[in-house]
């Protein structure tokens, strides 16, 4: 090896290394080799953060913050120190704002039932944009029936940008809140959040976001984003399901009222009424998932040692090979072409039903989505029932994609 070719290996990401962290990558599918390109739907876990969990139950399984013997101190203590680390992880002020809940979706749900309830009124709006996910379009709605509150959409334009005209527009005197996404997961498109949230506040308005698809992908500071709200979900980042993240910011929750009732989360109950615990447990009811909070300590500990600034390098190489290899496929059209997109490559093929492509690639062990991806409003504005979906992590390669688009072309030959 020569010292130049030397020093471009040094600056290659080693997603095979990484890749070995990653028991269930190593299995062969129908009797080929994993390319598993689905993680935009869920992340694989690594050993680490197996191991984690595997440790808390052998360990030091114990109902957290009641207890007064050893092992509840010694589960409460891992579970305080993963708040700690996903404080750290985002940047927030305060341990006290990071709250656990079961994913984005209860996190969205808690601020469109406490934050929302308490604050919107006839006629108030809440601004969302044109290509969010499910989870942050009907927690809204639903907020709208029950408040007399408006639903107001910022559109996207025909790469799947959000028109920022149109969102300045909406941006008006009744808006109470914007809730909008980091990353899109049906598309890739990034949102300009700086520009979104800076128009926001010179209103006033508080700024929800959805990080589900972008936590795993890029670094992100809450603080320097000023954002109000930042919404994740552990299973995409690497860490078990049903453990997720609300940050919000401190003035906010402290002012809002608590949204699921039941233990932990008072002071006081008597049949006369209650009062409500602290932050962030006043919006903690009930017991809560220890083991997977504590895993998701052990995901942000394995993935700061990967480096994130990394992987959004690698990824974005990623992205533009599989983009340019996948323009080749006879028929192919992409859906999300964005100027700012993160590693989903959404596409549809001429002839071809997006289930039926997904079912072909299964036959070689390719691991990717068909569907609508719980975005419908997405798949309309674009005139398109389903898309097939590839998503990168940093254990993905370029041979992972070579094999997506071999395979394309295998079922072009065979169908279209
Ligand atoms: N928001 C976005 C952008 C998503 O991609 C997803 C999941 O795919 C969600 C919200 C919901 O996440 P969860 O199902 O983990 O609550």
């Amino acid at each position: 090896m020569n010292l130049a070719s030397y020093a471009s290996h040094q600056h290659e990401f080693p997603a095979a290394r990484w890749r070995a962290d990653f028991p269930l990558l190593q299995r062969s599918v129908r009797g080929m080799p994993l390319a598993y390109l689905d993680n935009a739907a869920t992340t694989q876990k690594p050993q680490p953060v197996i191991d984690s969990e595997a440790r808390y139950y052998t360990e030091i399984n114990a109902n957290i913050h009641r207890g007064v013997h050893w092992l509840s101190e010694q589960a409460t203590l891992a579970h305080e120190a993963a708040r700690e680390r996903v404080r750290a992880f985002i940047n927030a002020r305060e341990t006290c704002e990071i709250i656990f809940t079961r994913g984005t979706t209860e996190a969205i749900n808690l601020v469109a039932q406490s934050y929302g309830r308490a604050k919107l009124g006839p006629g108030d709006e809440v601004l969302i944009s044109g290509l969010e996910h499910h989870s942050n379009i009907v927690p809204w709605q639903m907020v709208c029936q029950q408040t007399g509150a408006v639903l107001k959409v910022a559109p996207i334009d025909d790469t799947g940008t959000v028109r920022m005209d149109e969102f300045r527009r909406l941006l008006g005197p009744r808006t109470r809140l914007v809730a909008v996404s980091h990353v899109s997961n049906a598309l890739g498109t990034i949102n300009p959040l700086a520009e979104m949230i800076a128009l926001a506040r010179a209103q006033g308005v508080p700024v929800l976001v959805d990080g589900a698809q972008a936590v795993a992908h890029t670094p992100v500071d809450v603080q320097a984003m000023d954002c109000d709200f930042y919404a994740f979900s552990g299973h995409k980042l690497y860490a078990p399901t049903g453990i997720g993240v609300l940050y919000g910011k401190r003035t906010l929750l402290d002012a809002m009222p608590p949204w699921l009732g039941g233990g932990d989360m008072i002071r006081t109950v008597s049949f006369e009424g209650s009062t409500w615990n602290d932050l962030p447990y006043k919006f903690e009811a009930g017991t809560p998932n220890i083991a997977g909070a504590i895993a998701l300590g052990a995901a942000i500990e394995y993935l700061g040692r990967v480096g994130l600034q990394a992987v959004a390098a690698y990824e974005q190489e990623l992205l533009t090979y599989g983009s340019e290899a996948l323009a080749a496929v006879p028929g192919l059209r992409m859906i999300g072409t964005a100027a700012h997109k993160a590693g989903i490559l959404s596409f549809v093929i001429d002839g071809l039903h997006a289930h039926d492509i997904g079912t072909v690639l299964d036959t070689d062990g390719i691991a990717i989505r068909a569907g609508h991806h719980c975005a419908m409003p997405v798949m309309e504005f674009f005139g398109v029932a389903a898309t097939a979906r590839a998503s990168l992590a940093f254990y993905n390669t370029r041979e992972d994609l070579d094999r997506l688009v071999q395979a394309l072309r295998k079922a072009v030959e065979m169908f279209a």
